[in-house]
């Protein structure tokens, strides 16, 4: 079967390429007579792998030595608990701004470890878009200001790091790592599952400064430690060694693409394409403000919900798959990351007003 259009949120589409040379060196990596599936973790051809995704992420994101970069397990949901039992320290107070489910999965979660302040939050707008800087309310006992930079199930996005007033910002980036480029000097601590736009499910990132790897509190569980991860290379225990792998494959391809400049103005465009069909459609609907309007997820409603799962199945059959909405929410949602090619939105919207012509 020819390879469909995929709008999963995650695990989502690849790159093209990137599936190829896994099927390539999937029996023989690189002339080694064994997969990648079957290297030992400590030998010297992962090392070698392991090494070269660290050092391509350093070189795209330009992160500064003062930085580490952990692989890790668990997913995003993990570091909801990691960030707090490690960056907490001897303070009591953690600082969240709220724009969506996201946040609150990672509020929800930090609140069994310490008392919570929240600084903004967009609730009395639906979580349709991002509270007024000016209005958000710092504390400056907290340990670290928390934001998700995209919310994969509202698409709402920042399209500006907030100021943090001094207090170390930490940014769940799992569903728009990579798709722009980024001063990592501005953040505390990044994380991002890898399943949306560095790889597969299973591995998950943590960029964290070194001062903010101190002692953590005295009952957390080794595995969730930082400062062990960084001190083992993030080989403390097996790391998830073939999603470490494709991670560094799909690195080459935002390499090959001409980096995060190039794939910004790539994801731009598919956006806009996406939107202003939308929005020139009086068929379909984004309820999110234009400013925070998300360029990875982009959910839309039909102005008759009876045709939901009509569309679902036309979109099936005509080469698209993975476009409804979040269970929570009902309608459609696109996921456009990185690997999505323009193309693949290109096809979308011309199915959408062909679906609008004969139902609309
Ligand atoms: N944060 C965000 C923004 C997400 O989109 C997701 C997953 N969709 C998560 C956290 C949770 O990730 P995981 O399922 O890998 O734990």
């Amino acid at each position: 079967m020819a390879r469909v259009f995929n709008f999963s949120a995650g695990p989502a589409t690849l790159p093209q390429a990137v599936v190829q040379r896994v099927k390539e060196e999937l029996q023989d990596w690189q002339g080694c007579g064994l997969s990648v599936m079957e290297m030992s973790h400590r030998g010297k051809e992962f090392t070698e792998i392991a090494a070269k995704a660290e050092n391509d992420i350093r070189n795209i994101l330009q992160i500064p030595d003062s930085y580490r970069v952990l692989f890790l397990q668990g997913g995003a949901s993990a570091q909801f608990a990691m960030v707090p039992l490690n960056l907490l320290a001897n303070r009591r107070i953690a600082s969240y701004v709220c724009t969506g489910s996201w946040s609150e999965k990672a509020i929800n979660e930090a609140k069994r470890f310490c008392d919570i302040n929240i600084v903004a939050n967009s609730a009395n707008c639906d979580h349709q878009g991002i509270p007024d800087v000016a209005q958000w309310s710092y504390d400056s006992d907290s340990a670290y200001l928390h934001y998700t930079s995209n919310e994969t199930i509202g698409g709402v996005e920042f399209p500006f790091i907030p100021e943090s007033n001094g207090i170390p910002l930490v940014s769940d980036m799992s569903s728009n790592i990579f798709s722009r480029s980024l001063d990592v000097n501005k953040f505390g601590l990044i994380y991002a599952g890898a399943q949306k736009n560095m790889g597969i499910a299973g591995i998950t990132l943590v960029i964290v400064r070194d001062d903010l790897l101190q002692e953590p509190r005295g009952d957390i569980p080794s595995t969730f430690d930082y400062r062990k991860h960084a001190a083992n290379n993030s080989m403390f225990n097996t790391p998830p060694t073939f999603n470490w792998y494709v991670m560094g494959l799909v690195f080459d391809w935002i390499r090959e693409i001409g980096g995060l400049e190039v794939m910004e103005r790539l994801n731009q465009e598919k956006a806009d394409t996406l939107y202003q069909a939308i929005d020139s459609s009086s068929f379909y609907s984004n309820p999110v403000m234009p400013a925070y309007r998300s360029r990875m997820n982009v959910p839309f409603i039909l102005a008759d919900t009876g045709l939901d799962s009509k569309f679902l199945l036309e979109a099936r059959v005509s080469g698209m798959v993975e476009l409804k909405g979040h269970r929570s929410v009902g309608g459609m949602r696109a996921s456009i990351y990185n690997a999505m090619p323009m193309d693949g939105v290109n096809v979308l919207v011309e199915f959408m007003q062909e679906f609008e012509r004969r139902y609309g």
